[in-house]
């Protein structure tokens, strides 16, 4: 593959490439609650006079807001336990406040659980039980309260302070469904058109649009973490004597047959992407350029083994380098693989050609 048209492809999809799912697209849920809690701050602290109302409703924004922050800055645990811990306070209170002592301990309930829900997903099953194990234990000592004929928060419970909690309560709760049933349906749509694009039609692997953006991360991550880091630029040899003589048919057996192959022999954590007509890139972590050629050399075995006597001969050539550590961004270790592949060109192909410096 020419330099510059690897250059021009690695650019373009770092930068045009689709972007994978964000799953953390709940970011509207704390920006709506630090939001509502302001405006109740500023309704509370200086429109009525009530300075609990007030602080409260400070205290849920700034936490929402920080909420937000963490989600910014990648943390997201961190900051769906704190949207967790500050929706169920900040409902627990109002419910408390908010309705008749026979029914607001159900309320709270109904609302909290389903927003933990929303907030952890299905593979966040134990925080999801923690949090319900939390709801329920603070039900608890809301029933206590109520059994002893006190409540759990003795502000100051003047109808309008509750006639105000009551908008904040409704406002936030309509808010976060309308932002959490935006967010999946742009979720799934994104889901879907990302699928559509990201693999290579014929033989099912990534196709160039979508192995750049992983590539690119995987070449952070074993950059950040000083872990190797190889990679495979594989080209069939004379593949296009293949589609003359026996029809493109054949051809595109061959290419399912290679693809097939590769697949076989990668691990979960590899990348394998069909780059082109007749290229492949194999993404090795945590894989030096010893191991590489090792694997290169098993693929090419397989490769010989696996072909049908009837179809047409194939083979390989491989181009393989590793991560350096003067290496600043993908493309100088793309371009490598790619030198090292004309050269195992140029020595008669059928081979593998690790990189070697001049
Ligand atoms: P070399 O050993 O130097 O790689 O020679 P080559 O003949 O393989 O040359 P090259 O890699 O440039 O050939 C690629 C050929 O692949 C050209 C094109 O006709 C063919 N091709 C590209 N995409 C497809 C496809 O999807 N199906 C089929 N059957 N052929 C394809
Ligand atoms: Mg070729």
């Amino acid at each position: 593959m020419p330099v510059e048209y690897m250059n021009q492809a690695a650019g373009t999809n770092s930068t045009a490439g689709l972007k994978q799912p964000n799953y953390q697209l709940l970011y509207f849920l704390p920006a709506c609650g630090s939001l509502i809690s302001f405006v109740y701050f500023v309704v509370f602290l200086f429109s009525l006079g009530y300075f609990y109302g007030g602080v409260t409703n400070l205290v849920f924004s700034l936490a929402y807001l920080l909420t937000f922050v963490f989600y910014l800055l990648d943390k997201t645990s961190l900051g769906k336990h704190f949207l967790a811990f500050s929706f169920i306070s900040q409902i627990m209170i109002n419910a408390v406040y908010l309705f008749p002592r026979e029914a607001y301990f159900q309320l709270f309930f109904l609302v909290s659980i389903p927003l933990v829900f929303m907030v952890f997903d299905e593979q966040e099953k134990k925080t999801r039980l923690f949090y319900c194990c939390l709801v329920l234990a603070l039900l608890s000592y809301i029933q206590l309260g109520q059994d002893n004929l006190i409540r759990p928060f003795n502000f100051i419970p003047e109808d309008i302070w509750i006639t105000q909690n009551f908008n904040l309560f409704c406002s936030f709760l309509v808010l976060s469904l309308s932002a959490y049933m935006y967010v999946r349906i742009k979720e799934k749509s994104e889901q879907e058109t990302y699928e559509m694009a990201s693999t290579d039609a014929l033989t099912g692997l990534y196709n160039r649009r979508n192995f750049y953006p992983l590539a690119e991360q995987q070449f952070r991550i074993s950059k950040r973490s000083s872990a190797a880091l190889s990679i495979l630029f594989i080209d069939i040899d004379y593949f296009k004597q293949i589609n003359d003589q026996f029809g493109h048919k054949a051809g595109d057996d061959t290419l399912k047959f290679i693809a097939k192959t590769l697949s076989k022999r990668c691990r979960e954590s590899d990348i394998l992407a069909r780059t082109g007509g007749d290229e492949f890139i194999l993404l090795l972590a945590n894989s030096d350029q010893e191991a590489a050629a090792k694997l290169a050399e098993v693929i090419m075995q397989s490769i010989s083994i696996g072909q049908s006597e009837q179809g047409p001969a194939v083979s390989i050539s491989v181009g393989i380098a590793q991560l350096e550590t003067q290496d600043n961004n993908l493309e100088n270790l793309l371009q490598r693989a790619d030198k090292a592949l004309y050269r195992a060109k140029q020595r008669g192909r059928n081979r593998y050609q690790c990189w070697q410096a001049a």
